[in-house]
C-alpha cells in the first residue's frame, strides 16, 4: 500500500472487506469491498466491481470499519490512564487532581497532547469529545496538536479541588466565555467537571453561555455513591443529582453526560425528556468499581448513548477495549448486545450524539474518509464472529490492533 501518496484531486480506490455500521443491530458488510476516494471524502462504498469503475485498487490485507469516536476521554490523563485503583472521590484527589496539575505547564501540554494524538490515531479513534485540565494553555496546545474531528472543553472547577488548581481566585466565567469565543462552537465544548467543582451560580452560569452560543455541554453523572450522598449535601434544594444540571439549564440535546449509573426513574424520564446524550464509559465504571449502566432503562426511553473510554480511570484508549468491556458487562447481567451493535456505539452512535453524523461515522458518499484497517483473522467471513474475534485481548494489545487508520484518506503514523 502507498501510505505516503499526497491526497490530490484524483480518486483512490482501496480494496479490501468492508463492515460498515448503519444502525444499533444494522451494518452491511462487502466481503470484497471497495472504498473509493477524492479529496478527502468518500466518493463511493461497496462491492469491488461497483465502485471500481476503472481504477486501479491499492488491495489492504484486512478490514476496513469507520473510523472510531471516543465521546468522552481526558486527554491529560493519558499519561497515567488505568495507573491507579479507587474509588471515584479517593481516585480523584488522591492521583488524578495531583496528575493534572502538571498542565499548568505549556510545554509539558503541548508534548503530551502531540503523544495523545498520535496514540489514539494508532487505535483507530479518528474524534471525540474530551476534557481537558482546568488550564487555558493546555486548552490551547491540545487544539493546537488535534488531528481529527474534536471537542474540547477545559474543566471548570470553582471549588472542591485543591487550590492549585482552582487558584486563590477561581476562574471567572467570563474568561469560560473568551475562550468559548475563541475557539468556537464547532470546537468548544463548556465543561463543568461535576456538580462538586462547581457552585449553583457558576452552573447557571456556564448553562446560560452554553445556551447563548449553541455550545456543546459535557459533565460527569451519577458515577459513584459517594458522589450521590456528598451532592445531595452540597445540592439540599435538588430533587436528586440530575435535578442539580436541570436547574441550572445544563441538560438539552447538545449535553452528553458521562456514566449515569445511579439514577432513579424521575432522572432517566428527565434525560429522555431533555434529550440528552449519555457517554457510557463500560471499561472506566469497571475499573473503579463504579457499577453498571442500567440499560434497560435507556433502551427503555429511547435515549441516546455511545461508547467512551474515559481515558484515565479507563485503562485504555482502545474503542475495541471499551467495545469488549460493553457486551462482558450487559451480557453478565443479562442484557442482549451484539458485537455489531457495539462497533455501531463506537462509530455512528458517537458521531449522532456529537451532531456529525452527516459528515462522519460511517462510510457513505460524502462523508470524510476517516477509516481504520483491522486484521482479518479465521476464515469464512461473518460480521458479528468476526469483530468478537478482533476486540479480544488486552488493552495494550487492542491499542495496537488497528493495521492502519486514515484521516480524510491519507494514511497516518
Ligand atoms: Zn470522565
Amino acid at each position: 500500500m502507498n501510505r505516503s501518496a499526497p491526497q490530490c484531486e484524483s480518486p483512490r480506490l482501496f480494496r479490501a472487506t468492508v463492515v460498515n455500521p448503519l444502525g444499533p443491530e444494522d451494518c452491511r458488510v462487502h466481503v470484497d469491498g471497495g472504498v473509493r476516494v477524492r479529496a478527502g471524502r468518500i466518493e463511493a462504498v461497496g462491492p469491488i466491481e461497483r465502485v471500481a469503475q476503472g481504477l486501479e485498487a491499492e488491495t489492504l490485507d484486512g478490514v476496513i470499519v469507520p473510523g472510531f469516536f471516543d465521546v468522552h476521554i481526558h486527554w491529560v490523563q493519558h499519561q497515567v490512564r488505568g495507573a491507579f485503583h479507587a474509588d471515584l472521590l479517593t481516585w480523584l484527589t488522591q492521583h488524578i487532581w495531583p496528575a493534572e496539575m502538571a498542565y499548568a505547564d505549556p510545554t509539558r501540554a503541548r508534548s503530551d497532547a502531540q503523544t495523545f494524538f498520535a496514540d489514539l490515531l494508532r487505535a483507530g479513534t479518528v474524534g471525540g469529545m474530551a476534557y481537558s485540565s482546568v488550564h487555558p494553555e493546555a486548552l490551547g496546545a491540545a487544539f493546537a496538536c488535534a488531528r481529527g474531528r474534536w471537542r474540547i472543553g477545559n474543566a471548570v472547577m470553582t471549588e472542591g479541588a485543591p487550590a492549585a488548581l482552582i487558584g486563590a481566585k477561581p476562574m471567572a466565567l467570563s474568561v469560560i466565555a473568551d475562550l468559548a469565543a475563541r475557539y468556537g462552537a464547532e470546537r468548544f465544548v463548556v465543561t463543568p467537571r461535576f456538580a462538586l467543582n462547581c457552585s449553583p451560580d457558576v452552573l447557571a452560569g456556564l448553562g446560560a453561555l452554553a445556551r447563548a452560543g449553541g455550545y456543546w455541554i459535557q459533565t460527569h453523572l451519577a458515577e459513584s455513591p459517594a458522589e450521590l450522598a456528598a451532592v445531595a449535601r452540597r445540592f439540599p434544594e435538588a430533587l436528586d443529582y440530575t435535578d442539580v444540571y436541570d436547574r441550572a439549564g445544563l441538560l438539552g440535546p447538545r449535553t452528553v453526560l458521562g456514566h449515569c449509573i445511579h439514577l432513579g426513574a424521575r432522572e432517566w424520564d428527565c434525560l429522555a425528556a431533555r434529550g440528552c446524550g449519555i457517554a457510557h464509559c463500560p471499561s472506566s465504571n469497571e475499573a473503579l468499581g463504579s457499577g453498571r449502566m442500567d440499560l434497560a432503562a435507556v433502551r427503555a426511553r429511547g435515549i441516546r448513548y455511545a461508547l467512551a473510554s474515559d481515558v484515565g480511570a479507563g485503562p485504555s484508549v482502545s474503542l475495541l477495549h471499551v467495545m469488549q468491556c460493553f457486551l462482558v458487562q450487559h451480557r453478565a447481567a443479562g442484557e442482549r448486545v451484539s458485537a455489531i451493535e457495539a462497533l455501531y456505539r463506537a462509530t455512528l452512535a458517537g458521531a449522532e450524539l456529537l451532531g456529525w453524523s452527516a459528515e462522519s461515522g460511517n462510510l457513505a458518499p460524502g462523508k470524510r474518509a476517516d477509516f481504520v484497517l483491522l486484521p482479518k483473522l479465521g476464515g469464512a467471513f461473518d460480521a458479528e464472529g468476526w469483530l468478537e474475534h478482533v476486540m479480544a485481548g488486552t488493552p495494550a494489545e487492542l491499542e495496537r490492533r488497528p493495521l492502519a487508520t486514515w484521516l480524510g484518506g491519507s494514511a497516518t503514523g
